[in-house]
Order: structure tokens, then C-alpha cells, then sequence
């Protein structure tokens, strides 16, 4: 399909990157099984090795199956390029990867997926890299965190697990300011409700293991790269504005432009990382991204209608929905998600620790699994489980706290996700 802008989400998400095969016509697109591509000849395998033509080498850096899903995902961000990866956690490594440096940081988000805290506070120090936690809502504190040694700045749009939204426009702002590149990851509203890039992000980092994929089958990882971002304005990025040594003195950058970072990650990054997405992978999450519309439009009316049932519940004490009018967020939703909040919150009860876990057990329709973005309904119990490496100071900052459970909501009925908790939670209050 020809990248024609005018096609609207819905065509986008089934077309973007997709052409009948060359080879045998097949609509659908194959599964690549392979590891491996024949050159034409030797002068073809060199011009390959050298960057000089683009083409399929080895399955480790670019995989016909994937590449589709690459292109797909960075239409529907509105990205130059994206490279594609084994998963979500991957993804974050292979974005700070080409920026950082021993003795560089990242300012980030309190408000993150627990693994990401977990990883940004403990094993990115083993590269010498470290992170600055601060509260994004207070924007002065996010600008006196950034110092010489900073090199990005890192949040979620619609933030896990309390469904917090960022003020990306004010985040951005302040980026720019300091010619640092901002990274968003977009995993929880997906491209459907939010385009982090249209609030001038520099680089969208996707589990596309969530709603993306959509259906629980396989991880994978996605990060999407605006193609916007001058890397040569200032010295801090020398692996895409300096010369590469491995590559004879090529500078990604000056030779490959907006697509730079895309160039760098797959031949840098996934060549020496080796954090690669495998066709099969790919397949499940193009067949899902098809009908990414649909279910993100039934995943925010059910969150909606759910959302405001359990605030009247007598044994719910707060539900943090930004779709709802009582949520501090509310009023960015309209600018930063317009199409809802997404279908991510966390309820807090009365009956604090004891309460949650007698809930989580009580319910039937709702599964107990550390994941979310699924068409089935799930829950988890933050505290003990996805955020259990941290702190209470910490657990508290990102909505965690023990009282809490973290819901997602499915694509089901919603009158039958309804009675399922609010069995569950007479049942955890009897
Ligand atoms: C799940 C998740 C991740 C990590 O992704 P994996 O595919 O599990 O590695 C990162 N960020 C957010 C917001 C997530 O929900």
C-alpha cells in the first residue's frame, strides 16, 4: 500500500506496510520462517554489510514479517521509522541504547510500569547509566532534575498502573529546552487513544505484548522513532552524530537523516544486543493491531461504565479513572487521549491489604495475572506482586500502595464484569 497519509486509523492498522507477496500473491502476510537471505552476489553481500544497500541479511537485524509490523506500527504513530524487538523491556534498552553513555542518566516519570522502575533503578547501573526519579506533574521539578549528564527524558502517556495522564505538551516543552530527546511510552493508550509524537515526543516505546498483540499470546517489544530530532545540534549523542568505527567512519546521522535512529538500532543495536522479535511473534501481533480500533473503542466504554459503577460501591474507596470526572486527569484527556482514557486503573478499598487479596481470589470472570491490555479482564494486586521490589515510598508514588488493586478491562459484557466484582467484593467484605 502506498503510504498515502489520507487513509484513515482504521485502514491504516489493517494496510500500513502490507503488499500482497511478491512471490506468491498470498494476502495475508507470510510468516518468514528463515534466518537467513541469499545474496545475489558477492559485490550485493558487501554493498548489504557495508550499509550501502538496504536488504535482508541475517533474521538477528531485519525479517520481512517483521518489517511490516515495524512499518504498521510507525504509521500509526506517525513515525519516520521503528524497529521491532522481543519485548517491552527490550524495547527501553534499545531506545536509551544509542543515547547513553557511562555516567549518563535519565530523568523519568515516579509513574511507571513497576518492571520499568525496577529496571531504570537497578539494572541499567550495570551500564553505567543511572535514572532520576522525580514527579512529572510538577514541571519544575522534571527541569531542575536534568543536568549535564542527562541524555533523556522518560515517562508513560497514560502512566500503569493508576491510568495517570502526563501532560506531554508541558513534558515536551521542557525536553526541548534542554535539547534532550523525550521518550513516551505508549503501551497503555496505544496509538488509537494517544500520539505521544504529535505532543512532540522524540521516540514511542511500545510493549506491543498488551493491547497492540491484544489477546495474551506473545511479548514483544516496539520502539518507534519521530525522525524529528536534530542529533547533531550539540555533542551529547556521538553513536548518531560521530563517526562509527565499525562501520568505517559512517555517520548515522549525516548519512541516513530521520532515519538515523532506526538505521542505528537495527544494525548497532539488534546486531550486538541481539533483543530480536521473531516472525512468528510479528504474525500475532499483525493479526491483532488489525482490529486495534475496535477493541480500544469497547475497552474505554466498558472501563467507563465499570469505572463509574464501583465509585458508588460502598466497599470501594477511590477508583482512579482519568475518564472520570472526580480523577485529577480528567482534564487532559480531552488533549492528550481524546478518543478516552484507557481502559487501565486501580481501585483502592476499604479493608486495605486483607480485603484486596480476599477480592482478587473471589473472581471469576476476572483473571489473577501480571499483565494487562488483553481482551479478557484482568486484576492484579500491585502491591505483592508487579511492584513488590519497591519501597513503600515508592509503591505509594506510583499508586501501588497495599490497598490497591490494578484492574484492566476486557472487551466482555459489561453487565457480567459488574456482577463478577461486585460478588467478589461483598464476598471479600462478608
Ligand atoms: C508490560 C509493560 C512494559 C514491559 O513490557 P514487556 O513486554 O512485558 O517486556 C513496559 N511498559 C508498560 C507500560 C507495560 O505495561
Amino acid at each position: 500500500m502506498s503510504d498515502a497519509p489520507s487513509y484513515g486509523f482504521d485502514t491504516l492498522q489493517i494496510h500500513a506496510g502490507a503488499r500482497p507477496d511478491p512471490a506468491t500473491g498470498a494476502r495475508q502476510t507470510p510468516i518468514y520462517q528463515t534466518t537467513a537471505y541469499v545474496f545475489r552476489d558477492a559485490e550485493h553481500a558487501a554493498a548489504l554489510f557495508n550499509l550501502q544497500e538496504v536488504g535482508y541479511i541475517y533474521s538477528r537485524l531485519t525479517n520481512p514479517t517483521v518489517a511490516v509490523l515495524q512499518e504498521r506500527i510507525a504509521t500509526l504513530e506517525g513515525g519516520a521509522g521503528a524497529v521491532c524487538c522481543s519485548s517491552g523491556h527490550a524495547a527501553q534498552i534499545m531506545a536509551l541504547f544509542p543515547l547513553m553513555q557511562p555516567g549518563m542518566n535519565v530523568v523519568a516519570s515516579t509513574r511507571l510500569y513497576g518492571g520499568t522502575v525496577t529496571q531504570f533503578s537497578q539494572t541499567i547501573k550495570r551500564f553505567g547509566w543511572s535514572a532520576t526519579f522525580v514527579d512529572f506533574d510538577d514541571e519544575a521539578a522534571v527541569a531542575a532534575a536534568i543536568d549535564d549528564n542527562t541524555r533523556a527524558i522518560f515517562c508513560e502517556s497514560v502512566a500503569n498502573p493508576g491510568g495517570y495522564i502526563t501532560d506531554l505538551d508541558a513534558i515536551s516543552t521542557i525536553a526541548n529546552d534542554a535539547g534532550l530527546p523525550l521518550i513516551v511510552d505508549n503501551t497503555s493508550a496505544t496509538p488509537y487513544l494517544c500520539n505521544p509524537i504529535k505532543h512532540g515526543a522524540t521516540l514511542v516505546v511500545h510493549s506491543t505484548t498488551k493491547y497492540l498483540t491484544g489477546n495474551g499470546t506473545v511479548t514483544g517489544g516496539c520502539v518507534v522513532d519521530s525522525g524529528t530530532f536534530d542529533w547533531s545540534a550539540s555533542d551529547k549523542f556521538p553513536s548518531l552524530s560521530a563517526a562509527e568505527p565499525a562501520y568505517h567512519g559512517l555517520k548515522f546521522h549525516e548519512t541516513f537523516g530521520a532515519l538515523a535512529f532506526t538505521f542505528h538500532s537495527i544494525a548497532i543495536g539488534l546486531r550486538d544486543l541481539g533483543m530480536t522479535m521473531n516472525p512468528q511473534a510479528a504474525h500475532y501481533t499483525l493479526m491483532g493491531i488489525e482490529t486495534l480500533s475496535l477493541r480500544m473503542e469497547r475497552h474505554v466504554e466498558n472501563a467507563s461504565k465499570i469505572s463509574e459503577w464501583l465509585e458508588t460501591h460502598p466497599h470501594v474507596e477511590a477508583v482512579t479513572y482519568a475518564g472520570l470526572p472526580s480523577s485529577p486527569y480528567y482534564g487532559r484527556v480531552d488533549r492528550i487521549c481524546p478518543k478516552g482514557a484507557g481502559a487501565l486503573f486501580t481501585v483502592t478499598l476499604k479493608g486495605g491489604y486483607d480485603a484486596c487479596v480476599k477480592m482478587v481470589d473471589g473472581l471469576e470472570l476476572f483473571s489473577h495475572v501480571a499483565n494487562l491490555g488483553d481482551t479478557r479482564s484482568l486484576i492484579i494486586h500491585s502491591a505483592s506482586t508487579t511492584h513488590r521490589q519497591l519501597s513503600a515510598e515508592q509503591q505509594e508514588a506510583a499508586g501501588a500502595g497495599p490497598n490497591v488493586v490494578r484492574i484492566s478491562i476486557g472487551t466482555e459484557t459489561a453487565a457480567d464484569l459488574i456482577a463478577d466484582l461486585d460478588q467478589a467484593l461483598n464476598a471479600a467484605h462478608a
